[in-house]
């Protein structure tokens, strides 16, 4: 006989069980009072590493916060947490207090929490498995004191495993969703996959953002399409939603995100900067919507 058809009122796996609902039921309530402080939750989410999803979180981040608006930014790629770096945050720790774990601050109204700030050394690899990382997650959304926010931005790790969809289901109602790819071909692939993973979530998708589409000359400013060109457009096209633009590969915003100043900030007059800081025109549309 297994314990759903077990009739004792004695045993005391049922006290265990009620105990259990009770921890589920005080963790949900924790969660919740955290969450409706912030307004709105935006996730960015690649189909692969390495596309520069980290880099348009630090910029969308920062372009909303240069508004003045109350911006939170969680970095939740476990395996290879860059936030830090792209704000010169390395090495930085949290701490405590009676509201919960204290967010580092990357600027007056930017506040940012990454996995990175727990380890004791940053070159430690990160060996945890899903229901660790579910659990590392939740303590991010639950124990911060983001305090009021008007956004959150969630820098997911790429795919659609188990972090993207534990953040998902977390945030409970996430805004929209920003997916960034490049223009090749195998990344478009992965982010029709993603694109999907969101509709069966029922996650709206804000739009495409192609990044790297092409060479910007750093000396006269052309830009040369080393891939294809326009598979981001087509892409969006296709799966029914909204093209928010490309990004040129600009030698600027790599050295930027290595010096600890989002590309926003450090080259504020650029055209790129300009094309970064148009993404939240969309974004800020969208959330909008939810308002009220
Ligand atoms: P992901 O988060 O998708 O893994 P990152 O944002 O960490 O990718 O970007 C990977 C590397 O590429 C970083 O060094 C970043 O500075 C650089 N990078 C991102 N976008 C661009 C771009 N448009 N031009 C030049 N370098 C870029």
């Amino acid at each position: 006989m297994d314990c759903k058809n077990c009739k004792s009122e004695s045993c005391s796996a049922k006290d265990k069980k009620a105990e259990e609902n009770e921890q589920e039921f005080m963790e949900r309530q924790k969660l919740a009072r955290k969450m409706c402080r912030i307004k709105h939750k935006i996730v960015v989410l690649s189909g692969k590493g390495g596309v520069g999803k980290s880099t348009v979180s630090a910029n969308l981040a920062s372009s909303l916060a240069k508004e003045g608006y109350n911006v939170g930014l969680l970095d939740v790629d476990i395996h290879g947490p860059s936030i830090p770096t792209m704000f010169n945050l390395t090495g930085q720790s949290v701490y405590q207090t009676e509201e919960g774990i204290e967010p580092v601050m990357a600027g007056p109204n930017l506040k940012v929490i990454s996995v990175a700030f727990f380890l004791k050394d940053q070159e430690q690899a990160v060996i945890w498995r899903g229901p660790m990382k579910m659990g590392v997650i939740k303590q991010f959304l639950s124990e911060v004191n983001w305090g009021e926010l008007d956004y959150l931005i969630v820098d997911s790790p790429p795919g659609t495993g188990d972090e993207p969809l534990s953040v998902c289901q977390l945030l409970e109602n996430v805004d929209g969703c920003v997916m960034v790819t490049t223009p090749q071909e195998v990344a478009s692939a992965d982010v029709r996959k993603s694109i999907s993973f969101c509709k069966q979530l029922n996650v709206p998708v804000i739009g495409v953002l192609e990044n790297m589409s092409g060479f910007m000359c750093p000396k006269c400013g052309t830009v040369e399409y080393i891939f294809s060109q326009g598979g981001g457009e087509k892409l969006a096209a296709q799966m029914g939603v909204k093209f928010l633009g490309s990004v040129p590969i600009d030698p600027l915003i790599a050295r930027s995100g290595d010096d600890g100043k989002p590309f926003v900030q450090a080259f504020a007059e650029s055209e790129t900067a300009k094309l970064f800081e148009k993404i939240i025109e969309p974004v800020i549309a969208m959330c909008g919507r939810n308002d009220d």
